[in-house]
């Protein structure tokens, strides 16, 4: 562990870097303010489009509905499809209804689904995911394997039974550790296993910036919604580095006498995190007195 000062001049801020949006989130933002500007409010948005509540609400105020399902959409109207990708099914449900789509699914998540789809009933597909995520639900609708699992931890592989061709894919906001992990525990039980890839590369990146930052501080802050899958990634990869962390919405959420005694804190922020949050966060902590260097705002 590094040694500390508790001394008041001593008060550090480390930014992470990367940090926040990443470029599939930014991508399906832009898609619904395009979708503003063409065919104006409201836009029908499934689930929600990005795992943050500050973004969904900002949506809400512009003129996002956000729906369950296809049916609760008006005949004709627009809906969007948000990054973490949906099954061919709800294309046709949608069609059905005479809505205009716009798919702003991530191209990684995409890259997922082709996978799944290029698959037939000869081979067996095993998706690292939860099965409760949006991604891994559009995932596992696009497989035309011939059995597919899902599994979240490396204790489920035992649960496996023989595959034959098995493919491994993996949801993309994943621990990058356990992904590791669960590919090589598979690979030994299975050594025909195809390995496409892990987690995507905006995952990879901002858990090893975090846990580089984690290194140095006593207390890492992330910021980002509790249901969001990567924002909870970097808080444990923050853990795993032994550094306390906290996961808050804003900075306002943050306990009063979490900052006692803390010289060195560490900041990072989901991939669904806007920079505004991010901002709010740098420029209280530095009103605290805790600089950071030339990337201050
Ligand atoms: S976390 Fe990765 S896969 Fe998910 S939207 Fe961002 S870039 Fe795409």
């Amino acid at each position: 562990m590094p040694h500390f000062t508790n001394a008041p001049n001593d008060k550090k801020l480390l930014l992470a870097s990367p940090r926040g949006f990443c470029r599939g989130v930014k991508g399906a933002l832009d898609a619904f303010e395009r979708a503003l500007n063409e065919y104006s409010a409201p836009i029908y948005v499934l689930y929600e489009l990005v795992h943050n509540r500050f973004v969904s609400g900002e949506m809400l105020r512009k003129g996002a509905v956000f729906v369950q399902s296809p049916e609760e959409v008006p005949e004709g109207a627009v809906l969007l499809f948000g990054a973490h990708g949906v099954g061919e099914e709800l294309f046709r449900r949608a069609e059905a209804r005479h809505l205009h789509v716009i798919d702003a699914t991530c191209p990684l998540v995409k890259r997922l689904h082709r996978a799944a789809a290029e698959l037939s009933g000869e081979d067996d597909l095993v998706i690292f995911g939860h099965r409760s995520h949006h991604e891994t639900a559009g995932v596992v609708a696009h497989s035309n394997a011939g059995r597919t699992f899902v599994i979240s931890s490396a204790e489920e592989i035992r649960t496996l039974p023989e595959l034959r061709h098995p493919l491994l894919l993996t949801q993309t906001t994943l621990s990058y550790h356990e992904a590791e992990r669960i590919a090589q525990e598979l690979k030994m039980r299975f050594p025909d296993l195809r390995l496409p890839g892990g987690v995507c590369n905006a995952s990879l990146q901002r858990q090893k910036a975090i846990e580089e930052t984690a290194a140095k501080a006593e207390l890492v802050l992330i910021i980002g919604s509790t249901h969001s899958s990567n924002a909870n990634r970097l808080r444990e990869a923050a853990e795993r580095m032994r550094a306390k962390a906290l996961l808050i919405e804003t900075i306002a959420e943050l306990p009063e006498d979490a900052l006692l005694g803390i010289s060195r804190i560490g900041l990072s922020a989901g991939a669904s995190t806007p920079d505004e949050l991010i901002s709010e966060a740098v420029r209280k902590l530095n009103s605290l007195g805790y600089r950071s260097g030339p990337e201050a705002v």
